[in-house]
């Protein structure tokens, strides 16, 4: 017989209700108590869902007021010293400090530090273990939601993140090996599976989506005793043991399947080698087989005649992993167009899917269902929405002459040191500037209709030529527009472009309370007309210095989208490359000598195992050349890059052959220099000298030994001096202050140094 799992679903509410409550919560409009009854509410309306839509095995514990990772921290009592914890079980007031630091007078402290939860873009809040960590069962988060769904008639599957992904995601303060501490974090583990299985848990899952991902041999040959230790203290409950997002080697693979526990959850979606792992496996399986990281449906069809060619039917079937990473339900959705959204699936309608595979198989009903689902698979195999030839037929040929610039940077060099005459440590910014609520007022009333198009333009217009006085009168070198025509980088590219649509309900966490709203990119990318011509040529217009053209490149479109499935992302990512090449190449036949091409998220798309890296990294250098390599030398090319770990992507970084990258430094404190001693990075670079992130303004000295803390490791005629990010969550008053003592710390430093 087939069941279906749901191995986690969305908790922020299908209207973002947890979003709405928690915000009004912290600004003390509503009580703990109203924030518990919003929690409640949702939790129970999940399970219902789940019910509803033919789930059998129910999950519970993937609830989270910010952060399933902070659960667990709090959990296992793992709380960092400085949050003077008092021991108790623990309370919202210090969940809360580490989500998001504490200013008051009793505890002044920061949050705990975020991260990339693997190659996705929600953000968990990493744990602190020290080298003599004391771990000890804490909350009773998983055992309350247990009994709560139980009273309302749901024997549920807790849902708890494993111990060795959880060791692997922490930070060893003064740099110890967390995964040290495991046999002193399993007793707590066990405690927590005998109570669960007390409390009459049929099945537990265990997350552990690290095993994915390269581990090094201490930790694999730990995994079998970790998974039978787990299993010993479980009782008459089954322990699943899910893993996601890619798919696990041999040895990992024979590790687990080797183990006492009960079920493994593999992702079917991502990767190859899992598939190879379903035929006459002797573990029972959970298999992961539709997507929950993305909206596309999925074609029931195929399903079928896998688990039909590789099992003998006693199997869970589930989504790829938690759906945490998709919208909730298709049918709130107003925006999407007919045609396409007949080709999309939420996590709500997921669900529906896998019901749909599993009474077909067990009962040989929902033919109706599933013939439905055939049509619109086909449907949009052959849509005339989705295929265009032109845009098919032009990444076909794609070599030196396209992706290379017409000579080498040393060249490129010369001709814009002579025409561009700018001066040692010249100064920029990075693109945007403050959008303050008139900004964001006014271009939510010109969307509801309010105000029309020629107001709204000419108030767009006067925020342009104040941004550029200002920055005329502060003596930055080179200016920018200040984007204040723009919602999100992503968004308003593309909602310019063909190929893309977008959703008024497909909200995903990212983190905390924050969601994002990415677009669906469903077709073949291309260009229909300038997108940003426009207001560059404005800007340019106003004012005698040079003005920087504003780009968001291909990679980063393609990051923070949902992205097509039914050709390679390499392919859809070749497409966007070459429409932002008509861009940059109309923005320089429109007078335009500089142009930054942002891409902030190049890090983000590296695969989770090394051996996929290097591919990776050249289709994607190779889309940041097709976007840029299109210009004369006489015009500058800029990138920009931030919050990453660049350490490992040095080399690509350079073979992108910017005239000019800016990059994030200055929170790191110019960490990211201390690689450019082993790499000697060719092209120019602005290392940022200030946060952006925070109102403090820096003081001219600090900037000042930045910069010379640069010097000695790059040649300072190849130095630029620009705050590490956009300016636009900032406000006026902090950011002409920055940047007026940026401007200082530059023109004394030339004087110095001259
Ligand atoms: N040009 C963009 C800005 O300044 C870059 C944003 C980013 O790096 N995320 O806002
Ligand atoms: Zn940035």
């Amino acid at each position: 017989m087939i069941k279906v799992a749901s191995i986690g679903y969305p908790r922020i509410g299908p209207k973002r209700e947890l979003k709405v409550a928690l915000e009004n919560f912290w600004k003390s409009d509503i009580s703990e108590a109203e924030l518990q009854t919003v929690a409640k509410d949702l939790r129970r309306k999940n399970w219902q869902t789940q019910k509803e839509n033919g789930v059998d095995l129910i999950s519970s514990n993937d609830f989270s007021f910010y952060d399933q990772v902070l659960d667990t921290i709090c959990l296992l009592g793992a709380i960092p010293k400085r949050y003077k914890w008092d021991g108790k079980e623990v309370s919202l007031k210090t969940y809360f400090a580490m989500a998001r630091g504490s200013q008051t007078s009793e505890l002044d402290v920061p949050a705990l530090e975020m991260t990339k939860w693997f190659d996705t873009n929600y953000h968990y809040l990493v744990p602190e273990l020290s080298k003599d960590q004391a771990f000890q069962l804490s909350t009773n988060k998983p055992f309350e939601e247990f009994n709560e769904a139980k009273k309302y008639g749901f024997n549920t599957k807790p849902i708890i993140l494993g111990p060795l992904s959880f060791l692997l995601l922490a930070k060893g303060l003064d740099g110890f090996k967390t995964i040290n501490l495991l046999s002193k974090i399993l007793p707590v583990y066990k405690e927590i599976i005998k109570k669960l299985s007390e409390l009459g848990a049929d099945w537990i899952q265990i997350d552990e989506p690290i095993l994915v991902k390269d581990l090094d041999s201490q930790v694999v040959a730990q995994i079998k005793n970790t998974l039978n230790e787990l299993k010993k203290s479980s009782g008459s409950s089954k322990i699943l043991v899910a893993t996601y997002f890619e798919d696990l080697n041999d040895e990992v693979k024979n590790e687990i399947f080797e183990s006492d526990i009960d079920v493994v959850h593999l992702d079917l979606v991502r990767g190859n080698r899992n598939k190879s792992y379903v035929k006459n496996s002797k573990k029972q399986l959970s298999l992961g087989l539709i997507d929950g990281r993305n909206v596309w449906k999925a074609d029931l069809q195929e399903k079928i005649e896998f688990i039909k060619n590789n099992t003998s039917g006693d199997i869970i079937i589930a989504s790829s992993c938690p759906l945490l990473h998709t919208p909730y339900d298709l049918d709130l959705e107003q925006k999407v167009p007919q045609e396409i959204k007949r080709w999309l699936s939420f996590s709500k309608q997921k669900l529906q899917e896998l019901n749909i595979i599993k009474n077909f198989i067990n009962n040989n009903t929902h033919q109706t269902e599933l013939k439905k689902n055939t049509d619109d698979v086909q449907d949009r195999k052959t849509s005339k929405l989705i295929h265009d030839n032109v845009v098919k037929d032009r990444i076909k040929i794609i070599n030196k002459s396209i992706t290379d610039r017409k000579s080498s940077y040393t060249q490129r060099a010369k001709v814009q040191k002579d025409i561009f005459s700018l001066p040692k440590y010249p100064t920029t910014t990075i693109g945007s500037f403050p959008q303050t609520s008139d900004v964001r007022q006014a271009r939510a009333k010109f969307k509801r209709g309010e105000i029309d198009e020629k107001n709204y333009d000419k108030f767009l217009k006067e925020k342009t030529i104040d941004a550029i006085r200002k920055q005329e009168k502060i003596g930055i070198d080179v200016i920018v527009h200040g984007e204040f025509e723009r919602n999100d980088m992503v968004e308003y590219f593309g909602e310019q472009l063909k190929g893309f649509t977008f959703t008024s309900s497909g909200f995903v966490q990212s983190y905390g309370s924050r969601c994002v709203k990415p677009p669906i990119i469903y077709g073949n990318v291309s260009r229909p007309k300038p997108m940003t011509v426009r207001w560059s040529k404005f800007a340019q217009d106003q004012t005698k210095q040079i003005v920087k053209g504003m780009l968001t490149g291909p990679i980063t479109i393609l990051q923070w989208s949902f992205v097509r499935d039914d050709q390679l992302r390499k392919n859809t990512a070749q497409e966007i490359a070459f429409a932002i090449r008509d861009e940059v190449q109309d923005l320089e036949k429109n007078g335009i000598r500089m142009i930054q091409i942002d891409e902030p998220a190049l890090r983000e798309g590296l695969p989770l195992k090394k051996k996929d890296w290097k591919e990776y990294l050249e289709w994607s250098v190779d889309c940041f050349k097709i976007s840029s390599g299109v210009v004369k030398d006489e015009t500058q090319i800029h990138t920009h890059m931030c919050y990453a770990e660049f350490e490992d992507i040095i080399n690509s970084i350079a073979a992108l052959d910017a005239d000019v990258i800016s990059i994030e430094t200055s929170r790191s404190r110019m960490e990211l220099l201390t690689a450019f001693e082993k790499f000697k990075y060719p092209n120019e670079i602005g290392p940022g000298v200030y946060d952006i992130h925070s109102p403090r303004v820096p003081t001219k000295d600090e900037m000042k030994e930045l910069i010379k803390k640069a010097s000695k490791l790059i040649d300072s005629k190849r130095i630029w001096v620009n705050p590490d990010c956009g300016l636009k969550t900032r406000g006026w008053p902090e950011t002409t202050a920055a940047l007026e003592k940026m401007v200082e710390a530059a023109k004394e430093l030339r004087n110095e140094t001259r």
